[in-house]
């Protein structure tokens, strides 16, 4: 079945990773096998770029974006235009590579796809609305205004487990004010890289513009090289928070702009007014979706005392029927983790929340199949236990209970990450102050609806050590541009700011 999607996907004709301006035919890195997490089996052989095809890819993208820039921004826009119709053209195929490769059931898969396509929709609108302010000047006959400048090329690393999506949140932003993108897409998921990297070339190479999306699969090596390349003003990087912390060093250290999207840790708070059948679907997609493998999945149930016991029944009982399958199969509902590396994590995490005290109410193992499956895991947890304070990347939904909401927040906000936050109640009051300055403290906050499943209008992203980065929608593409404060003077004195005087005799 994938054969003909790799076909279709002009994948069979490359193996190369590294694309700057044409594919670089043997990029220097080591030959990596995709695959597909749900079989084990290998999909494809990629060859990885190293340090000398970046910098070629680098070299490129700067000499595109002298070009580039001076296209005007609405120009640039009809370009993201076509990008957006190509991946509308192949959203089923690219769709299914999701699935194939990341392990995200079908219709995440297509979702993923999706968000891409409104991401160019988006940036279409924003490419005519660059705008600045003017400003009243304190001086005669003076101008006082700001513009938005178009920054360098703008280097991009993503994770695995939006293989495709994180790309577009920042691609789709970055051309339309005028960057050049290089993207390292995660080792793990390289060919849907390649297969996007495809598709936009057969808009980009025959409009002259080839260079301007650029990609480099690679390790972390080359991820840390981008850091710390002085020819690229913003690094966007997603991913770990240990990762974010190197990157963001490495940019600090030569003054450079960086953007992090890193890891979540994400509550809900079911209250005692709470409709807990609203509250029992919205927990199910956020905790179970993508087999926990979003960044907003939701690792902390924060349940009112009165509930605890209804709500912890009808979910344990809920996650008995989640169907488990092959994830392009119609009804399944989990898939795999990406690895075996992430099952032995989740094996880790298990036997560690026993030690801390943790009572497995369901799940906790592997399924026993091909593949990278484990069980959905709710886990009965005490506020002490260390490890409800990091993030597992999987399943595991750990319950705690509260009487007072006050105590409800302190616990919810009680974590390093700041990424997603959710509240379920019918009382104002409450809604109010998890939304207030006291409430939740993460980047983003929901009420009556889980914590995961962003749309693509507002800005995303997370404070703390979720990084403070924020991408997509809203005034997120002011990070891509620089800002320029002007004073045009069309009078005929020079008057000082401030009253200052300095007159000499000229
Ligand atoms: P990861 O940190 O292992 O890798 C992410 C990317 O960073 C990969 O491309 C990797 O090669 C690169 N990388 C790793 N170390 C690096 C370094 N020192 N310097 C430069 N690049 C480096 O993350 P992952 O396992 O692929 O993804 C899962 C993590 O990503 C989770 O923590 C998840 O919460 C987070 N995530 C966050 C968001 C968000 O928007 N906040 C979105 C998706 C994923």
């Amino acid at each position: 079945m994938w054969q003909s999607l790799l076909g279709r996907l002009r994948l069979r004709d490359i193996n190369s990773g590294v694309y700057g301006g044409r594919w670089l035919d043997r990029p220097s890195g080591e030959t990596i096998e995709s695959l597909n997490p749900a079989t084990g089996e290998v999909l494809a052989r990629v060859l990885l770029g190293g340090e000398n095809d970046y910098d070629v890819v680098a070299g490129n993208s700067l000499a595109a974006f002298a070009a580039w820039r001076k296209m005007p921004p609405p120009q640039r826009g009809e370009i993201v235009r076509l990008i957006g119709e190509q991946l509308r053209k192949h959203k089923d195929d690219l769709g299914m590579l999701v699935t194939l490769e990341a392990g995200k059931i079908r219709s995440e898969g297509l979702g993923e796809v999706q968000e891409m396509i409104d991401m160019c929709d988006f940036a279409v609108g924003l490419s005519r609305q660059l705008y600045g302010l003017t400003i009243a000047s304190e001086r005669p006959e003076h101008r006082l205004f700001e513009q938005w400048h178009p920054l360098g090329p703008v280097g991009v690393i993503t994770a695995f487990n939006f293989p495709v999506a994180v790309w577009a949140w920042n691609a789709a932003l970055a051309l339309v004010c005028g960057d050049p993108v290089i993207w390292k897409p995660s080792q793990l998921t390289p060919l849907t890289a390649i297969a996007v990297q495809q598709l936009v070339n057969d808009i980009l190479e025959p409009r002259g513009l080839a260079g301007v999306l650029n990609l480099c699969a690679a390790d972390r090596d080359v991820g840390e090289q981008m850091a710390a390349d002085g020819r690229l003003p913003l690094v966007s990087a997603t991913g770990s928070t240990a990762m974010g912390k190197s990157v963001a060093k490495t940019v600090a250290e030569r003054l450079g702009r960086s953007l992090l999207e890193l890891g979540g840790n994400n509550g809900c708070i079911v209250t005692e007014s709470a409709d807990l059948d609203l509250a029992l679907r919205a927990i199910l997609f956020a905790a179970v979706g993508t087999a926990g493998q979003r960044c907003t999945t939701l690792r902390r149930l924060i349940v009112h005392e009165s509930h605890a016991e209804q709500l912890v029944t009808r979910l344990t009982k809920a996650y008995q029927n989640i169907t488990v399958g092959l994830p392009w199969e119609e009804g399944t509902l989990l898939g795999p983790l990406i690895s075996e590396s992430a099952v032995k994590q989740y094996t880790t995490a298990i036997t560690t929340i026993k030690q801390q005290g943790g009572e497995v109410l369901c799940g906790g193992k592997q399924i026993d199949r091909a593949g990278y499956y484990v069980q959905p895991t709710i886990v009965r947890a005490k506020p002490a236990m260390e490890i409800i304070k990091h993030e597992t990347f999987a399943p595991i939904l750990y319950v705690l209970t509260y009487r007072e909401l006050e105590e409800a927040i302190a616990l919810h906000n009680g974590v390093p990450q700041g990424l997603s936050s959710a509240i379920f109640t019918d009382r104002f009051r409450e809604a109010e102050q998890f939304l207030s300055p006291w409430g939740s403290d993460c980047g983003i906050a929901n009420v009556n609806l889980g914590p995961s499943g962003a749309e693509i209008g507002g800005a995303f992203g997370g404070e703390k050590e979720t990084g403070g980065g924020r991408e997509a929608g809203s005034d997120a593409w002011k990070t891509y541009m620089r800002r320029q404060t002007c004073t045009l003077n069309f009078g005929k004195t020079l008057p000082l700011a401030q009253g200052v005087k300095f007159d000499v005799g000229v």
